[in-house]
């Protein structure tokens, strides 16, 4: 069975929405739009208060490399507010009032053999991003600077975080439209291989994609994280990135399932992404699912929407790996939003964080073959330069070292502190 070392072997929960199929949640009346979506600069908006939109109408544009945003309903523009996202308690939101007309605005549609260049521009205006968690622009991703030779496209279907279904129905429901858009990123890549990795717990998605004679089906053994990059192309073609080096260095790029399903969606139906489909799950909710929301649904609308059986100890928008708690309601979905999970106490570690017995557990299983118990000491110690000397910077904040460490240290939290100190001080 197709493996990398290290990881580890969570509790998946996954049971709890595997076979829920795709339904649409019906929008909110007010949907807040958030501004910044994707790596890179916040979007500047292109309407004003008062104004009347459609949807999928272009509200706020990037004007550097970035993508666009589109309102996700039709309905008036009631201002440009100040709310929190999961990084930030402040965050410009533009809040749409839903007119529940859906009076649609699409691009118009390109073919399956648009040129490379219409296809790269069309996924810009559309706002396509990573949808995966990265929210790296796509048309970035698929325009390697010349002279990178890339010989192999993988879709990402390993979909390794606990709780997490929506690639898997996406790959068991839409296979046909994803291994279209597959199609079209090969040949805007110009490439011919495609492999589409998928963990052994999805049978009916390896399933769906094993008739299709263009796309290599690789069965991964599950195991976390199998899904981030350079594991998965370790497992999927045996290449290893090398350190600080990215997927196009061993000729390969990376995209998740469900990028390459709304690409596809983008260029041929000229859909812009104003809706994604979110696992909604944990303990407390009534009814778990995937549904398919539009961008700017509060995580609010969604409790009440889906019913809470008790009141969360926790919410998280993404896995519980790597997913960041919100600690207001009034989180919008976003592009890069995979999930909003409502976890109960039992469902979550309350344990005190103490200090380091130096057990190494969490270096045996660290992907990326990092000491996290020395870079969280330089942190603890203010040793910056420490810290990337024992690569800090090359760690994908997976959380593996945090979930095996007996000490429950705050492992992932202390080496992002300490990344991000780096890159501030040019250390
Ligand atoms: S140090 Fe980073 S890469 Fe290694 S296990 Fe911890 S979070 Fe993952
Ligand atoms: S797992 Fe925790 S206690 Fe053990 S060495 Fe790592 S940081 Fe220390």
């Amino acid at each position: 069975m197709l493996t990398f070392s290290r990881g580890v072997h969570p509790e998946t929960n996954k049971a709890l929405t595997a076979d829920k199929r795709i339904e649409k949640m019906p929008p909110p009346k007010d949907l807040y739009i958030p501004l910044t979506q994707h790596i890179g600069k916040e979007c500047v908006p292109v309407v004003a208060e008062g104004d009347y939109v459609r949807m999928g109408q272009l509200i706020a544009r990037c004007e550097e490399d970035g993508v666009y945003i589109h309102s996700s309903v039709s309905g008036t523009v009631k201002g440009i507010e100040q709310l929190p996202t999961l990084v930030a308690p402040k965050s410009s939101h533009i809040h749409i009032e839903n007119d529940f007309e859906d009076n649609i605005e699409r691009l118009s549609p390109l073919g399956e053999d648009a040129s490379r260049e219409s296809a790269l521009q069309r996924l810009k205006e559309a706002g396509i991003v990573g949808m995966g968690g990265a929210a790296f622009p796509t048309h970035k991703k698929l325009n390697p600077p010349r002279g990178e030779k890339i010989d192999t496209f993988i879709l990402n279907g390993a979909e390794c975080e606990p709780y997490i279904t929506c690639d898997h129905r996406l790959m068991a429901e839409r296979a046909e439209e994803i291994r279209r858009g597959a199609r079209l990123f090969a040949r805007i890549l110009g490439v011919e291989r495609i492999i589409v990795g998928i963990e052994n717990n999805k049978p009916d998605a390896i399933e769906a994609f094993k008739g299709f004679s263009d796309i290599e089906v690789k069965v991964l053994r599950a195991k976390y994280p199998m899904g981030a990059e350079k594991q998965l192309i370790y497992a999927c073609t045996g290449r290893k990135v090398p350190l600080g080096g990215l997927p196009k260095d061993v000729g390969c790029i990376v995209d998740n399932v469900h990028t390459v399903y709304s690409a596809y969606l983008a260029v041929t139906q000229g859909l812009p992404c104003i809706e994604r489909l979110v696992t909604v799950s944990g303990g407390a909710v009534e009814n778990p699912g995937n549904y398919i929301i539009r961008i700017g649904t509060t995580y609010l609308h969604i409790s009440e929407h889906c019913g809470l059986k008790e009141q969360p100890v926790k919410v998280l928008g993404g896995g519980p790996m790597m997913g960041t708690a919100a600690f207001d309601l009034h989180v919008a979905v976003a592009k890069a939003t995979s999930s909003v999970l409502f976890l109960t106490e039992k469902e979550i570690n309350t344990e005190k964080a103490s200090p380091c017995i130096n057990c190494g557990r969490c270096a045996r299983v660290c992907p990326m073959y990092l000491m996290p118990m020395y870079i969280d000491a330089c942190t603890i110690a203010g040793d910056y330069k420490g810290a990337k000397k024992y690569g800090a910077r090359n760690c994908i904040e997976c959380g593996c070292c945090a979930y095996v460490c007996p000490a429950k240290r705050p492992l992932v939290q202390s080496i992002r502190l300490a990344k991000r100190i780096v890159r501030e001080r040019n250390i």
